[in-house]
Parts: C-alpha cells; sequence; structure tokens
C-alpha cells in the first residue's frame, strides 16, 4: 500500500508515525513544501509549545471550539487529550499541567517534541521530502492508493490551488485568535494593566467571552479578547475588523450589584475620596480612568457623589463601551477560521464522501480553537484518527 501525506506539520507528522506503526509494509511518503518538518510546532507556545489542555476547565467543546466542536467530539472517541498526554509520557516527553490547565513538555523547549516526532518518523521507515510542494492533490490520489491533506491553516484563497479538480466545498478563510485595536481611546494609557475576569462582547451580537484582559499600547487583548476575536472571526472579518466592544469589568455582574456593591463602600468610606477606595478587583490607575469616564471628579469624596454618580459609576464598571477599529498579531500566534468544509467529510473516518482514499487532518479542515493548546490537540486527534481508518480499510 502507498500512502502520501501532503504537509509535515503537527497533523501530518503525527499520522505517518501512526500509519508506519499500523501498517508497517506500507510506504509512507510525507512532502513538506519548507525545508524542515514541523517548523510551526517549534515556534508554538513562545518555543515551549502547548501541546494539549487538561480540559477542566471547559463545560462544552463549543466553548473553546468555535469551529469543528462536533468533529472534535467524534474524533476525542478515538484519541483525546488523556491519550495525547500519555502518548507523549510514553515516549519519553515528560509533560507539566499549568494552573491555567495548559500542558507542555517539563523541558519547556518545543524541540523537544519537534526531535521526537522527527526520530520516529525516521526510525519507523516514513519517506520524509522536503522542500517539495504539492500543487495537485488530484494528480496525488490517481498515483497513491491513499492521500492525507495536512496542509494546516490557509491564510489566502489562492492556497485553495491544491485542491482544483477535487470539487470541494470550501469555506473561505480568515484569520483567528487576534487582539484589538483602539485607537484614541484614552484607556490605551493604562497600557500593562490586566484585570483578572473581565466580561467581553461585541454590541448587536450573541458574541461574549470572559477571562483575564490586558490593556496594550495599542488596544485590548489577554484570554477574554482572543476567546472573543476566535468566536467572533467570521463577523469581524465582515464587518472589516470595525465593531462596539462592550466590556463589562466586574466579570459578569449587573449594573443593579454593582450598584449596590459601589452604595456600600461609599457608606462604608464617605469621607474618602472615590479614587482611593474602589473594588478590589479593580487596579487604582484603572479605577481612576472608570471614575472620569463616568463624570464623577476623582476628588470628590464618597458622600458627594449621590445616587446619579452611582449610577454612572455602575453603568461604566458593567456596560462600558470601546470603538474596536483593527487587529493586531497576538505574539505571532494565529490560526484560520475556513478551509476544506465538514460537510465534505465522513466525521466516523476523516475520509472525503466524494473521493474514497481521500482524508483530511489539521487545521486545514474547518476546525480552530481558542488558545490554551487546543488547535494542537486538534491536530493530533485528527491525525490520529486518520491514520486508524485508513490501517482498518
Ligand atoms: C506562532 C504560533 C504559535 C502557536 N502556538 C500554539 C500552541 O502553543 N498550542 C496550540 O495548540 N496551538 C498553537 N498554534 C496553532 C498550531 O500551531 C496549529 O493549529 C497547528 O500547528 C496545526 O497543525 P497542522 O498540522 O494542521 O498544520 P501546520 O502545523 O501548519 O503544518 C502544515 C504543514 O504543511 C506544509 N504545507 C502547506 N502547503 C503545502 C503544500 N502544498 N505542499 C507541501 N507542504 C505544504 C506547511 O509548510 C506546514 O509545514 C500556534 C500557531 C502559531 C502560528
Amino acid at each position: 500500500m502507498r500512502v502520501a501525506v501532503v504537509g509535515a506539520g503537527a497533523a501530518g507528522c503525527f499520522c505517518s508515525i501512526e500509519l508506519k506503526r499500523r501498517l508497517p509494509d506500507a510506504t509512507v511518503d510525507i512532502f513538506e513544501s519548507g525545508s524542515k518538518p514541523l517548523a510551526k510546532v517549534a515556534v508554538t507556545g513562545g518555543g515551549r509549545c502547548n501541546l494539549t489542555n487538561s480540559f477542566e476547565d471547559v463545560s462544552s467543546l463549543k466553548e473553546v471550539y468555535p469551529r469543528g466542536d462536533k468533529l472534535i467530539r467524534r474524533v476525542f472517541t478515538t484519541f483525546d487529550h488523556k491519550d495525547t498526554w500519555e502518548w507523549f509520557e510514553r515516549e519519553g516527553v515528560r509533560l507539566t499541567l499549568q494552573e491555567d490547565h495548559c500542558v507542555f513538555p517539563a523541558s519547556q523547549d518545543a524541540m523537544q517534541v519537534v526531535n521526537l516526532l522527527i526520530k520516529l518518523m525516521r526510525r519507523l521507515g516514513v519517506n520524509i521530502h522536503v522542500r517539495h510542494k504539492v500543487e495537485s492533490v488530484k494528480s496525488l490520489t490517481e498515483e497513491y492508493d491513499a492521500v492525507v491533506v495536512t496542509v494546516g491553516g490557509r491564510p489566502g484563497k489562492k492556497d485553495f490551488d491544491l485542491f482544483e479538480g477535487l470539487d470541494l466545498e470550501l469555506v473561505p478563510p480568515v484569520p483567528s485568535l487576534f487582539t484589538f485595536n483602539l485607537p484614541g481611546s484614552p484607556v490605551r494609557e493604562l497600557a500593562g494593566t490586566v484585570v483578572e475576569n473581565v466580561s467581553v462582547g461585541l454590541a448587536g451580537t450573541g458574541f461574549k467571552a470572559s477571562g483575564p484582559l490586558l490593556v496594550t499600547h495599542w488596544g485590548m487583548s489577554g484570554p477574554a479578547i482572543l476567546k472573543l476575536s476566535s468566536r467572533a472571526a467570521r463577523h469581524l472579518a465582515e464587518s472589516g475588523y470595525e465593531a462596539t466592544l462592550l466590556v463589562n469589568w466586574t466579570g459578569g455582574a449587573d449594573a443593579e450589584s454593582a450598584r449596590n456593591e459601589l452604595k456600600r463602600i461609599a457608606e462604608g468610606n464617605p469621607l474618602r475620596q472615590v479614587s482611593n477606595s474602589h473594588p478590589e478587583f479593580i487596579p487604582s490607575r484603572l479605577w481612576s480612568y472608570l471614575v472620569t469616564k463616568s463624570k464623577v471628579r476623582e476628588d470628590s469624596r464618597w458622600s458627594e457623589a449621590g445616587p446619579r454618580g452611582l449610577n454612572r459609576l455602575a453603568e461604566t464598571l458593567t456596560n462600558d463601551t470601546y470603538h474596536i477599529k483593527g487587529r493586531s498579531r497576538f505574539k505571532e500566534e494565529f490560526v484560520t477560521c475556513g478551509g476544506v468544509a465538514l460537510t465534505n467529510i465522513n466525521y466516523n473516518t476523516l475520509e472525503c464522501k466524494s473521493h474514497p482514499g481521500l482524508y483530511f487532518a489539521g487545521e486545514t479542515l474547518d476546525i480552530d480553537a481558542v488558545t490554551g493548546g487546543f488547535n494542537l490537540q486538534a491536530a493530533w486527534s485528527t491525525g490520529y484518527r486518520v491514520a486508524v481508518s485508513i490501517a482498518e480499510k
């Protein structure tokens, strides 16, 4: 049997290793357009490789996989995050679980993962062809018994050229995982300020997210913003990256309970300046900014704020608004929303419905996730599932 794997990234390399283990006599050729395999994995997680997540904090897969959650649920029945943990530890990569549920090699070195996968491919006899860009998947399907496409995210539509002649349904690619630019907003003067639990949303839409928020020199970033950018990736692309951002600095309290909390502070500190006593979760500099934004004098005393002042403060705390205009990269990390539509795929096998023998795995599929190790987990799980499907066939 002859199998071609297109793209030596996370999904392609993992798939070819598992293929050779199951079918030692098969010829497995992996084609990579770059000069070496796994170049992207080498820079994941800031060079530390956040290779999976404990999923302990995940209440539904849809929350972390805005696209592809149902397919991920299906492939997890074959290979999930626990299997990933066991797989890498069995191969000698000791892993460590961070407090934020992200999993990294204990060595904190992505090259340990890269070197392991390359070593296994070589040892098992996978033929690695670098600097070999595949121009047409269709011609490969005529040459090989099975073809696995793992070409990763597609930043431009022209990158779909390799699918010509296959008549696949393709979802236009747009970037996901970015930070918001807030040009002209004075909040940027607070760059470096972090609030641990903030809820954010886009006005007039149902897109929401929560988590830590970081104010930057150009706007806002941090897990809450990245999650929102992922969930609203297509909506924001269609609106030219212009939208109204709603920020609830309390993490979810409504204006009424925020008002009650402020009233409690006011009653306990009538003679203190409004700027000097505030809800504990709001850093002082941010509080001063919010007080000014609420048109309450910073040097007024709590007793002088009055019901109107409290109402305005509660409103700013729970329903602060910003004008998003543009996006920026987050530590060079991004994934693609879009790709090969999941309607083309048999969810059980990841085989193309209209082309038996053609399989897809990894980010080339219309699957992507928020940050936290979920994207690499999707690559391992789908790559593994394809290897099992080909071997079973
Ligand atoms: C800077 C950065 C940091 C990241 N950090 C993390 C992280 O810590 N944790 C996490 O879970 N996710 C992270 N991600 C996302 C994650 O890296 C990807 O989701 C994952 O690598 C996807 O795996 P893949 O195998 O589908 O694609 P890729 O790893 O992108 O591999 C695809 C391969 O196919 C090759 N290729 C493309 N076209 C052709 C062609 N025509 N012929 C031959 N070869 C071709 C490419 O050169 C590439 O090597 C990060 C992404 C970036 C950009």
